[in-house]
């Protein structure tokens, strides 16, 4: 996940604060994503105690809560009870904000962290995974989860390169033996189905380089 902070990247991180609402941007994106935490049975959300559909947890924290409606999820209610959703690589964020905005002295590319931070971990609903990971940066703001992917879906992304070299370019800590346990079928074809090891497509919201992780059980 090594991140080219493009001239052009610099130069919109300048003029646009943030691209998008609030949390709109961050995915899974939408409820019904299959990777997502969305529950269309009713639940009594934990803190405006609507009763309808919402998201359930994990969230992370010193608090028990088991359900969140849409509409809190968004404006932010998860940061009265110091709770997120995921953890984002703020490490690397701050180093690519940095090389991207010379001109921010510390205090403010600490709050810009803090800022595009809490809102990835505070107002994006759950990334079902197997494991725990730090949600990737790329030119300095928090990628966009677009799908999980199987072999179908990475020949597809790596056009003409090797897909095995494509994947392993691009995925943390990958090799054959890791793209031998991919999936041999369609993610998109058949989203409902899950294996011990998952692929995990992420894009950047700059300049739209995909970004890869995956887990296993
Ligand atoms: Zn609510
Ligand atoms: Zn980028």
């Amino acid at each position: 996940m090594v991140c080219a902070v493009s001239e052009n990247c610099a130069t919109t991180l300048s003029t646009d604060n943030h691209a998008g609402l609030p949390g709109e941007a961050m995915p899974p994106r939408g409820p019904t994503h299959p990777l997502s935490s969305w529950n269309d049975e009713g639940g009594t959300c934990h803190f405006c105690g609507a009763v309808g559909p919402g998201f359930n947890g994990p969230f992370y924290g010193d608090h028990d809560v088991d359900r969140l409606c849409e509409g809190c999820l968004r404006s932010g209610r998860l940061a009265e009870l110091d709770l997120a959703t995921c953890t984002g690589d703020a490490a690397a964020l701050r180093k690519q904000l940095a090389e991207a905005r010379p001109d921010l002295i510390g205090t403010e590319l600490d709050a810009l962290v803090q800022a595009r931070t809490a809102e990835l971990e505070q107002r994006t609903p759950c990334l079902i995974t197997w494991q725990d990971f730090f949600w990737p940066a790329h030119c300095g703001d928090y990628c966009v989860f677009v799908e999980e992917l199987g072999k179908p879906e990475i020949v597809e992304l790596a056009r003409e390169q090797d897909p095995t070299e494509w994947f392993c370019s691009l995925a943390s800590d990958a090799d054959v033996d890791v793209w031998n346990a991919i999936r041999e079928d369609s993610a998109r074809d058949n989203p409902s189905v899950s294996y011990d090891l998952t692929v995990y497509r992420f894009s950047c919201r700059r300049c739209q380089s995909t970004v890869l992780h995956w887990d296993c059980s």
